[in-house]
């Protein structure tokens, strides 16, 4: 017999029992973001391998070491897209909607790693991320992190995320820290693992967040970024903690959080939990002000975040179990003898042109009324419809409430009607 073909590693099937959450989930995210005026735009999940190097940065994890990348038939470099913010941007550039123009914009979609899987790190996930063009005050940033947190709210999560801030200021400031730091960590290069040793120079600023202890315990003396803040920087992140305290968001500021991608300035923030064990970021972002010209643009400012969805649901289905219950549908139709078959289906699709919202299922594969009773139950189904021989043939059915265990005989005619009253 052949050997089964199995699914890559790192790359799940979401099946019906898992995509009615991801749905539920998902539906609640976008009511926030229209709820802010955010535009959804769809992009290309392959492009090609210069643009995330330009834009993400040679010296970072994602393009050392964690991208799917191959040649295609005529010899260009691709990539399938390991995350969302270079793509967006180049479809912005490419279609004139940056330049002069405000855009708020949000994807979904799938993102690809080779990294080790683990719970919540895997090599095909998602990421929800909504980019905020045109617009460069600390006003944007703190909307995006009000934006998230009417999220947790609205999943239930809220007192188990935390905001962490920080601003790494502009380019020049972190030039400047950048030959501070490099003296600093020159004089304590024998604590230094392998990965440091090689960023040292390429990338120090990352040493910041090395989860190498001892790296961390020799930082402490380190110099500090927030003593290099130039005087615009300092500004905007002193206007955006302001906003934030007005609207009542606690956050923390971790002078070590740096991001992992080249392309921030300014504000950087991440969402962060205990509760999923080392992939405690659901959320990450911050302002790239500079990326747009970067990538061959006019310079345009920009701000943005991209939460990791598959963090999101373990989340949720840890710590908000209502959310979670499975979906039910409001009425089972069921039927049986002559004639039965034809007006059934008549029947459902005459309720379904009254009632648009209702959630009606129809018993298939026959079965005694018994046996469709408890499929009708297995749905969760308030209602069951129930067609017999003899309803059949005075045009008539019979409506009985699941729950109560009362029924009653009605005009076939009449049933929209009264499944509006039984289920308002
Ligand atoms: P980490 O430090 O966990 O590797 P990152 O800094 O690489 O995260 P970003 O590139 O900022 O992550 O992506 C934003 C979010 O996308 C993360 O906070 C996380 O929720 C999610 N994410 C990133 N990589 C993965 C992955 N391999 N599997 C699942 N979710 C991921
Ligand atoms: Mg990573």
């Amino acid at each position: 017999m052949a050997k089964n073909i199995q699914a890559i590693r790192g790359m799940n099937d979401y099946l019906p029992k898992d995509t009615a959450l991801l749905q539920r989930i998902e539906g609640t995210l976008k009511k926030v973001l229209e709820g802010y005026g955010y535009s959804e735009i769809r992009l290309p999940i392959v492009e090609q391998t210069p643009l995330f190097k330009r834009a993400i940065g040679e010296v970072t994890d994602i393009v050392e070491k964690e991208m799917y990348t191959f040649d295609d038939r005529n010899g260009d470099s691709l990539t399938l897209r390991p995350e969302g913010t270079a793509g967006c941007v180049r479809a912005g550039i490419e279609h004139g909607l940056l330049y002069h123009q405000e855009q708020r914009l949000w994807y979904i979609g799938p993102m690809f790693r080779y990294e080790r899987p683990q719970k919540g790190r895997y090599r095909q996930f998602h990421q929800l991320g909504a980019e905020v063009f045109g617009l460069h005050g600390p006003d944007v940033d703190a909307e995006l992190i009000l934006l998230t947190a009417r999220w947790w709210k609205a999943l239930g999560i809220a007192e188990h995320v935390k905001l962490e801030l920080n601003s790494i200021g502009s380019l020049e400031a972190r030039a400047n820290y950048r030959n501070a730091l490099v003296g600093f960590i020159e004089q304590h290069v024998d604590v230094l693992d392998e990965d440091c040793r090689c960023r040292m120079y390429r990338n120090p600023l990352r040493l910041l967040d090395s989860k190498n202890p001892d790296v961390q315990a020799m930082l402490n003396d380190a110099p500090r970024l927030s003593e290099y803040l130039d005087e615009a920087s300092r500004a905007h992140f002193t206007g955006l903690c302001e906003l934030l305290a007005q609207a009542g968001i606690p956050y923390t500021i971790n002078e070590r959080l740096v991001r992992g991608l080249d392309y921030y300035n300014h504000t950087v923030f991440e969402w962060v939990t205990t509760n999923l064990g080392a992939q405690c970021t659901v959320c990450a972002g911050g302002r790239y002000d500079s990326l747009v010209e970067q990538l061959g643009g006019r310079a345009v400012p920009a701000v943005g975040f991209a939460m990791g969805l598959e963090r999101l649901v373990l989340l949720v289905q840890a710590l908000n179990p209502d959310f979670t219950a499975p979906p039910t549908i409001d009425v089972y139709l069921i039927s049986s003898g002559a004639g039965a078959q034809v007006a059934a289906m008549q029947l459902a699709e005459r309720v379904r042109d009254a009632l648009p919202q209702l959630k009606l299922m129809t018993n298939y594969g026959g079965g005694n009324f018994k046996k469709q009773i408890t499929r009708a139950d297995k749905w969760g189904a308030r209602v069951a419809l129930i067609l017999g021989e003899n309803e059949v043939a005075a045009l008539q059915v019979v409506v009985k409430d699941l729950r109560s265990g009362e029924q009653e005989t009605l005009a076939q005619s009449e049933t929209a009607t009264r499944l509006a009253q039984m289920l308002s």
